[in-house]
């Protein structure tokens, strides 16, 4: 949880688009023509797009995988920028993206009036009614 917040602090965007039901996923990607890339919420190539369905997670809990319109999407379960438990590590982008940061921070006094400028990572804005149109922005907490 630490880690996910200081994440946050140091530029990083979740991994993932959040949707209440599987329906409600397979329709936004149907809506995406199928891309999977549809669910690539912070814009790096190393991080697996992640369709965070809430109902499956909250009731299973040893989810690997889940499937929609087809395509098999590999639940990134471990990485710290997710909302899953036993999260542990960051892709090599997520490393690059946090250092930099970091030395942006640092020649700001380690103050940042907010990190909505962080490079690579997709406006909540734009989820309303650009190309993401009818996902659910999770707040970042
Ligand atoms: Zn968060």
């Amino acid at each position: 949880m630490l880690a996910h917040e200081l994440g946050h602090y140091l530029g990083l965007g979740h991994i993932f688009f959040s949707f209440n039901t599987a329906s409600e996923a397979e329709q936004f990607l149907t809506d995406h023509n199928n891309n999977p890339n549809v669910f690539d919420a912070d814009g790096l190539s190393d991080t697996l797009p992640d369709p965070y369905i809430g109902d499956h997670y909250n009731t299973c809990t040893d989810v690997s995988a889940v499937t929609l319109n087809g395509i098999v999407f590999t639940i990134p379960r471990d990485n710290i920028m997710s909302y899953y438990n036993g999260r542990t590590s960051l892709s090599p982008k997520q490393m690059e993206l946090a250092r930099w940061y970091l030395q942006l921070r640092m020649q700001n006094g380690m103050s940042m009036p907010t990190n909505i400028n962080a490079p690579n990572r997709r406006k909540p804005t734009t989820w309303a009614s650009g190309p993401f149109r009818g996902a659910h922005p999770v707040s970042r907490i």
